[in-house]
């Protein structure tokens, strides 16, 4: 069993439960997380004895990394391989004030959004809390990093249980102790109550939104038949207020020829007006076989300014680590074609 993914009353429960006292658990529990050990070995205020039992027990596994490619920006994305086999991915972005990586929550995504790569996969299964920490574990091993995003494979909403308990260790004071205003979580937008639960937490909402209306938006993505946008935006507002964010962060992917026309824009910025609101503009990065394309920079400027003019808070993601691919699922299914 890998135990990345316990809090420390957790750790001491299944280590009580496996025969081994709270004490090694309360000597273990700092190693993992903030001496970022990798074996038991090193564990050295733990007895020899105790150790060894450990080892036979459990294991501390951030997954075998596949590939790491880097790109010529600085972004880095790793292909970890989990215990099962099964491959997920996680990027690490330098910026001059920050490191952020981005995060995955699933293998696969059962929401089926027409653009993105690892929406075309399927639903393979949730990661474990162990398997979420893995991956901040794994770049903490190697940078000091500043900001988490859960941008990666899957719907975090939708693995909410490991979503939490990753969170709970993340943002403890003397464990990760990330700051809440430095993790982002990314969502569809599904309504049925994480979003409130999430709300505790006071970490930052993106939501992908990606069309100024419902008969775009549910071309693009499946679930907005369920949740559409009337529905989405007061429930977004009340999480700003019970989550005491100071706004909500929304994706719009510009399409070419789809959702970046300017009608497009002057329609999002009549549904965002009096609306807590960012927009963060992403251009698409294409991957073979998708129907969709980016849209060139003079569209994506002139969105913006639309935007802009209406006072809509506006920023534009910059691409980075084009030349590997990085964005969601992608080196994925490179490596798969590759096999
Ligand atoms: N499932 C969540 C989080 C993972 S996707 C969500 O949908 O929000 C993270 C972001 O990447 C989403 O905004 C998604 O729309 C975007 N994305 C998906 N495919 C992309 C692509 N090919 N290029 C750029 N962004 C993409
Ligand atoms: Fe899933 Fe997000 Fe991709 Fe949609 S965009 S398929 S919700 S990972």
């Amino acid at each position: 069993m890998n135990i990345l993914g316990f809090s420390l009353p957790k750790l001491v429960e299944i280590f009580e439960q496996n025969g081994f006292s709270k004490l090694d658990a309360k000597r273990v529990f700092p190693w993992l997380h903030i001496k970022l050990a990798k074996t038991f070995d090193e564990m050295s205020d733990v007895p020899q004895k105790v150790r060894q039992e450990l080892k036979e027990k459990f294991s501390i596994s951030v997954g075998q990394c596949e590939i790491l490619q880097k790109s010529a920006d600085g972004t880095q994305k790793a292909l970890l391989k989990l215990e099962d086999g099964n491959l997920i991915e996680t990027v690490f972005i330098p910026e001059e004030k920050r490191n952020t990586i981005c995060v995955s929550s699933q293998v696969g995504c059962a929401m089926g959004c027409k653009f993105c790569h690892t929406g075309t996969q399927g639903f393979i299964r949730n990661l474990s809390a162990a398997e979420i920490m893995s991956q901040v574990i794994f770049w903490k091993r190697k940078f000091p990093i500043s900001n988490i995003v859960f941008m990666g494979m899957g719907e975090p909403l939708l693995n909410y249980e490991n979503l939490s308990a990753a969170l709970e260790l993340l943002l403890a004071e003397k464990v990760h102790n990330f700051s809440r205003t430095k993790i982002t979580v990314s969502t569809c937008g599904i309504l049925e109550g994480q979003l409130q639960q999430l709300a505790k937490f006071g970490v930052k909402l993106a939501v992908s939104l990606h069309a100024p209306n419902d008969n775009i938006r549910s071309q693009l993505m499946p679930i907005n038949r369920k949740y559409n946008i009337v529905a989405l935006l007061p429930i977004l507002k009340e999480y700003k207020k019970s989550s005491n964010t100071e706004y909500i962060t929304f994706e719009y992917l510009l399409l070419k020829d789809v959702n970046d026309s300017a009608e497009c824009a002057e329609e999002l910025a009549k549904i965002l007006k009096n609306f807590p609101a960012k927009v963060n503009l992403i251009p698409y990065n294409d991957w073979p076989d998708s129907k969709f394309h980016r849209s060139t920079q003079e569209i994506i400027d002139k969105f913006f300014s639309i935007l802009f003019k209406h006072k809509i808070r506006v920023t534009t993601r910059k691409a980075r680590g084009t030349d590997i691919l990085a964005a969601c699922g992608q080196l994925k299914s490179k490596s798969k074609r590759n096999n």
